[in-house]
């Protein structure tokens, strides 16, 4: 099972489990959850382990057995009682006809016999419209139904929506817990991981993840190739020949990241602003020589290429990259 369908509860969250499935066992779960928190610790993966535990006939002790009819059909084809809604494409957004089609769903009988569920993700993608026919839904929701949504970014839900739903506000791990949890997932020792959580900026998930796709070693790459820039070692245009196949809206969003640190070391001189300390000493040297209003211009150029990488406009990949390299370089001309 790919990470993106787990159904694991976090360590972190178990707390909120337990509070989730005793309010089940009285009988006094709401038929609406928002599940809300910063994206990369396992939200989803909670959702779908609580639509798996309801769409359970036996559970034991707040978990599914894991051998019954619906665990097992969970578990192979996918359970028939369980609508899963999300963008067609990440990053686009849910539309209204995606949403009539889960009323459909939501009109036909459980072919279980027991609860229907709906796991919706993320719910700040749904477009006005689109919430505006949710929010029928979740005033009527129908006997047995249970929906949950899952966001990353509440404040960008429609309140309507979000006052219809109990909250279950999810929390990144504490620092040790995450780091102890990531060593023992990928054997590696503590200061190890730690390191990793600070690429991921504390999410351990996300951090599995860089591991298994070897995100580390482009991570590495990309950053050698800034630097060689900044030294003229290299020039803009080969690094971005190496590196134009890669996944740039990922690099774009590293130098991002990036650039803000060297832009809050710059405006406050406070080296504790960092948050990418692996890099420090790069961002340290660009934050001394680079002025405010080339790194500003980088950054928005940054952005609008990044959007437009989301957006699929299919730009040139190629010379993206050229333009936002030339420009970095250009940091490294003393203002
Ligand atoms: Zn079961």
């Amino acid at each position: 099972m790919d990470e993106a369908r787990s159904v694991e509860v976090y360590p972190w969250l178990q707390e909120r489990w337990r509070h989730v499935t005793r309010l089940h066992e009285a009988g006094r779960l709401p038929h609406a959850l928002i599940v809300s928190g910063v994206q990369g610790i396992g939200k989803r993966a909670f959702a779908g382990a609580l639509a798996r535990y309801l769409l359970c006939q036996a559970p034991r002790d707040g978990e599914a057995c894991g051998r019954c009819r619906s665990c097992v059909l969970h578990d192979s084809s996918g359970h028939p009682d369980l609508y899963e809604l999300q963008p067609e494409e990440p990053g686009k957004p849910i539309r209204i006809d995606q949403v009539r089609e889960l009323t459909v769903f939501l009109h036909s009988t459980a072919q279980q016999g027991g609860y229907r569920l709906v796991v919706l993700e993320p719910a700040e993608a749904m477009n006005v419209s689109a919430a505006n026919a949710l929010l029928k839904t979740l005033e009527e929701p129908g006997r047995e139904t249970v929906l949950l949504l899952v966001s990353h970014r509440l404040g960008q839900v429609m309140p309507t929506i979000r006052s219809r739903c109990q909250r279950i506000d999810c929390h990144p791990p504490v620092p040790d817990l995450a780091a102890e949890w990531l060593a023992g997932r990928l054997q590696i020792d503590a200061a190890e991981a730690r390191q990793l959580l600070g690429i991921s900026l504390g999410s351990p998930i996300r951090a599995l993840e860089y591991v298994q796709q070897d995100l580390v070693t482009l991570r590495r790459k990309f950053l050698a190739g800034l630097a060689d820039i900044l030294k003229q070692r290299r020039s803009a245009l080969e690094v971005a020949q190496q590196l134009s196949k890669e996944d740039l809206e990922l690099l774009l969003g590293w130098l991002y990241g990036w650039i803000l640190d060297i832009v809050r070391v710059g405006a406050t001189g406070d080296e504790s602003y960092l948050r990418h300390t692996d890099v420090r000493n790069m961002l340290l040297a660009v934050a001394r020589r680079a002025g405010p209003h080339s790194l500003y211009r980088l950054a928005d150029l940054v952005h609008e290429e990044r959007l437009s990488l989301m957006q699929r406009q299919n730009p040139n990949r190629q010379l993206l990259l050229e333009r936002i390299l030339l420009r970095w370089s250009e940091l490294a001309i003393k203002h």
